[in-house]
């Protein structure tokens, strides 16, 4: 079987109504107010941990958080999102390993809890079980669903997602029962203390820098959830909400050729021809592919491409290739 025809992770059959995208139903929305609160403190926190970068933060201090900002960042693309959502590629387990104890530096939920939720957006994009329905608005899909109660349809119907690879994934499965000791040790804690006792940061300034990290890789996540269903071309399917947005791409490792990635979301690249010196995550795969830890990566070829461009896009061809030769 062709690797552009490999089927996505199998979903029960769905008994309920179809929902058609764009669409948001009335609902009267419920603040969950910890979450507000815990919310407001990180961004405060943040801020202040801009204005500590630029004026007290050592040099070793701003290197290293840098640092831990790429690693939070590729262990939700090329992890959470497609290793283990999208399963665009295997892994042996060190990489399992490795990504895993990245993507705890996000503190986004265990790495199954993100692949539910992501599976789930696929199957009902921009609908009422879309976790962050992008058809509520640009507040909602950002971070208002963040903030309250999920709506009754998503609730319903993210039961029906699949999962039973991820459950059987032992490393997973370790984080997933320890999610919390994880995500406080790998995002908060370490992260806080290693500038301390190796080149003696002060705590406030190594906490608030953390904050800045924290909440930097957040909303470059929430921009693919926002913006790239908003704002930007329809390169291969003018019919659909996600876009083709290089901003996204820029602050978030190559993830946001969104449209590319609705309409073939099983590319390991989540993006098409010609774009990949803006893919750092392609990058990263491609290297465990090389030591031996990646394998079975999936592409689309370029004349299918191509051909869902001409037979379903809007004309839009950011990167040069001649949508007209096949
Ligand atoms: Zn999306
Ligand atoms: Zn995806």
């Amino acid at each position: 079987m062709p690797p552009f025809v490999e089927k996505q992770p199998i979903q029960t059959e769905d008994p309920f109504e179809k929902l058609v995208a764009p669409q948001a139903g009335p609902w009267k929305y419920e603040f969950v107010y910890p979450s507000v609160i815990g919310t407001t403190y990180i961004h405060l926190a943040a801020i202040y941990g801009l204005y500590l970068a630029v004026t007290a933060a050592q040099w070793y201090t701003l290197v290293f958080t840098a640092f831990t900002a790429v690693a939070a960042g590729i262990g939700v693309t090329a992890g959470a999102h497609r290793l283990w959502s999208h399963r665009s590629y295997k892994a042996k387990p060190p990489l399992h390993f490795l990504l895993m104890i990245m993507q705890s530096i996000t503190f986004q939920y265990s790495a199954i809890t993100w692949a539910k939720m992501h599976r789930t957006h696929h199957r009902y994009s921009d609908t009422d079980a879309d976790p962050h329905n992008a058809a509520r608005g640009f507040f909602y899909s950002h971070i208002g669903w963040m903030l309250m109660k999920s709506h009754p349809e998503f609730r319903k119907r993210v039961k029906l997602t699949d999962l039973s690879d991820l459950y059987s994934n032992r490393i997973l499965m370790l984080q997933h029962k320890y999610t919390t000791l994880f995500c406080v040790t790998f995002c908060l804690l370490l992260p806080t203390v290693i500038p301390m006792y190796f080149w003696g940061e002060s705590l406030n300034v190594a906490w608030h820098v953390t904050m800045l990290r924290y909440i930097y890789i957040l909303h470059g996540t929430f921009l693919v959830n926002s913006v790239a269903h908003m704002f930007g071309s329809g390169t291969y399917d003018k019919s659909i909400k996600p876009t083709q947005n290089v901003f996204v791409s820029l602050i978030l490792f190559g993830e946001g050729f969104h449209n590319y990635h609705h309409v073939f979301p099983w590319d390991y690249r989540t993006a098409e021809l010609g774009n990949n010196w803006l893919n750092p995550t392609k990058l990263f795969i491609d290297f465990f592919a090389w030591v031996g830890w990646a394998y079975d990566l999936k592409t689309v070829p370029d004349d299918i491409i191509s051909a869902r461009a001409n037979r379903t896009g809007d004309g839009t061809n950011s990167w040069g290739f001649n949508t007209k030769s096949s």
